[in-house]
């Protein structure tokens, strides 16, 4: 039996905000050494200057000098201001495509 289904997708536009819930974070890796990485991390930290610190300290230790940093946030997605999330009705042209739940 064939069963027309019918979906209207409409883009709804969304801003990133980071989440105020949680801190960012920043860390280091050291990938120095010419047949394999060192690998050696930083611990994970809110502000930058103790990855900079350790790298100071790892670079003193060992006379390694690269490092890729990262930086981790939470993104939340919101919807811009003046949209409304919530679904629009049908247009009715396509009232005779929907498909009704029992
Ligand atoms: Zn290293």
């Amino acid at each position: 039996m064939w069963c027309p289904v019918s979906r209207v997708f409409r883009f709804t536009p969304f801003k990133i905000t980071q989440d105020p819930a949680t801190e960012p974070t920043y860390e280091a890796e050291c990938v120095s050494g010419d047949e394999k990485s060192c690998g050696a991390t930083s611990a994970e930290w809110i502000t930058p200057h103790p990855v900079e610190v350790w790298m100071a300290d790892h670079l003193k230790d060992t006379g390694h000098r690269h490092y890729p940093r990262a930086f981790r946030d939470n993104a939340v997605m919101e919807p811009s201001e003046g949209v409304v999330a919530e679904p629009k009705p049908l247009p009715a042209a396509l009232e005779s495509a929907r498909v009704h739940s029992p």
